[in-house]
């Protein structure tokens, strides 16, 4: 009988993680077909356990390409947002051992562990709430990431003792591009964020491409629309 129970255990335990399987492979095709070609990229999707950053109720909706809630009024971003944002990077693997990166807005922690699995091994994060960046830093333990250095703070202001970064991505939307994210900059370094309205927002790469601080120094592009939560703090939006 005991064993019979067991083998059953066991049964619904492989349906179980190959039905996930499938899923997760689902996605893969869809976001290739959705333009992201970027191996790297598509690698770490396939290696993180993004069941791990979701709250126990929502654990089955991990490989659906769509944000979910994970408390305190926060999202972990949509898999395609995370993979379009992270391709944006234009990271090269050959600079993975050496760039410097800050995420603002650390929320679950999902795109913190996609930069990690890539292999990029200087990577700062910055969370304001901080209940979400305690759970982050669990699950960065859990799964035994260890070059991950968090902040929890205001990163419209960036992170000034450590920089300056070579790419810097705001994974919330900003009104505009704050001052001290792009003055915190390497030359050469991009930084990704989206901005806009409260409630839509459009991907921007600004790049530095000189010495100085005056507009010139910074070239913009822009690309398509999306929706974050809002960005806040002193260079961001107002608390509502
Ligand atoms: N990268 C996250 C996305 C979370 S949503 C993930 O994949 O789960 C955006 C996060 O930005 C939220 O957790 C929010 O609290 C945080 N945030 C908003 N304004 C911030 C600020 N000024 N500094 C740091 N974090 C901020």
């Amino acid at each position: 009988m005991c064993r019979v129970g067991a083998m059953i255990d066991h049964v619904q335990y492989f349906q179980r993680y190959s039905m996930q399987e499938a899923q997760k492979r689902a996605l893969l095709e869809e976001l290739y077909k959705k333009g992201i070609r970027n191996e790297s990229v598509l690698r770490a999707i396939a290696a993180v356990p993004r069941e791990k950053f979701l709250p126990h109720a929502l654990q089955h909706r991990a490989y659906d390409n769509v944000s979910l809630p994970i408390g305190s009024s926060q999202t972990i971003s949509q898999p395609y947002t995370v993979a379009f944002m992270t391709e944006l990077l234009a990271l090269s693997p050959e600079e993975y051992a050496t760039t410097k990166i800050l995420e603002v807005g650390t929320g679950s922690g999902y795109q913190t562990a996609i930069l990690a699995y890539m292999g990029v091994r200087r990577i700062y994060t910055i969370e304001r709430i901080p209940g979400l960046l305690e759970e982050a830093k669990k699950r960065f333990k859990e799964l035994g990431i260890q070059q991950i250095h968090t902040q929890l703070a205001d990163g419209t202001l960036g992170w000034e003792e450590e920089a300056p970064f070579d790419a810097i991505i705001v994974t919330a939307g900003s009104p505009d591009v704050p001052q001290a994210l792009a003055l915190q900059l390497a030359l050469g370094g991009r930084l990704v964020i989206p901005i806009g309205s409260r409630m839509q927002q459009r991907l921007y790469r600004v790049r530095r491409i000189r010495e100085g601080t005056d507009p010139g120094a910074f070239r913009a592009e822009e690309f398509q629309h999306f929706r974050f939560v809002p960005l806040v703090g002193e260079q961001g939006w107002q608390e509502e």
